[in-house]
């Protein structure tokens, strides 16, 4: 299940998020993820302990390499920084090995054929993007959507390459929210200042719907959704953490 990997890019995607593309470094095949898996990342923390963290794929697969994207997780008041995240970006650098597991992962994208909606927040942008680079993989036309709410344009991680994706793709349409004021130089179909209300924008009403971000927010754009008609089956979402909403859902 585990096999080391190579890093060979290492890049800041925003103030506080880092990507990683690493690359085999032997000659067994690399297993194809679906769209929206993620892998685990092994490593020996300080105190000598091997510890494992999930991180999205944030690209398709070109049987070569993986790619992902780490935010930093800074401990607020008296609490410790997040130990692997810290790890990541300050101590591995390109020619370094990392440990990965096999894509994993069960909120993949729908091959029903259905037009889709992407719904994200701060790094919950990564599961989107992994998904955005399948569908340009295969020269989608499926009408898609993409939602993405952050603080301000250098706030919002992988931007370059999801506008790319959204361009590329034939039916492909974006909104961002941002709460430090609508501006955006990107050629994207809409931007509105504060947080993100998904109904403001026009959506086919046969609609998947792929949600990641912090929990509250989506608590309020799922509730917002089921509130405009949307059927809750029809909405998946990824937790970057343990799943303490399912008890919660009805
Ligand atoms: C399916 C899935 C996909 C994911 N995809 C991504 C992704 O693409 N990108 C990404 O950046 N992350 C992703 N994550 C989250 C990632 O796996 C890690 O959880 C994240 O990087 C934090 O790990 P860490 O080791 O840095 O933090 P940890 O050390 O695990 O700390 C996490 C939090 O707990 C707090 N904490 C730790 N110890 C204590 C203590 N003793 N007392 C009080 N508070 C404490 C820390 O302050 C921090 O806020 C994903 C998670 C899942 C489950």
């Amino acid at each position: 299940m585990w096999r080391d990997w190579q890093v060979v890019r290492k890049v800041q995607v925003a103030g506080d998020v880092v990507t990683f593309v690493v690359k085999r470094i032997d000659d067994r095949l690399v297993k194809t993820s679906l769209p929206g898996q993620y892998v685990t990342v092994r490593m020996r923390m300080p105190d000598g302990k091997l510890q494992p963290r999930q991180y999205s794929l944030t690209r398709a697969d070109d049987g070569e390499h993986r790619q992902f994207s780490v935010k930093r997780v800074s401990g607020e008041g008296d609490d410790p920084d997040g130990e692997m995240s810290t790890l990541l970006h300050e101590t591995v650098g390109v020619g370094d090995i990392l440990t990965l597991s096999l894509p994993y992962g069960d909120v993949v994208l729908d091959d029903s054929g259905r037009p889709v909606v992407f719904v994200s927040a701060g790094i919950g942008i990564s599961p989107m993007a992994g998904m955005l680079s399948h569908l340009v993989a295969a020269e989608s036309g499926l009408p898609i959507t993409v939602l993405h709410a952050d603080l301000d344009e250098a706030s919002f991680p992988l931007r370059r390459q999801v506008v790319n994706d959204v361009l590329a793709l034939k039916n492909a349409r974006m909104y961002l929210w941002y709460e430090k004021g609508a501006q955006s130089l990107e050629p994207v179909d809409g931007v509105f200042e504060g947080l993100m209300d998904p109904t403001a924008v026009d959506i086919p009403g046969d609609a998947l719907y792929y949600l990641c971000g912090p929990l509250p927010f989506m608590k309020a754009v799922r509730s917002r959704l089921i509130e405009h008609g949307v059927a809750a089956r029809d909405i998946q979402y990824e937790v970057f953490g343990p799943d303490l909403w399912q008890a919660d859902l009805d």
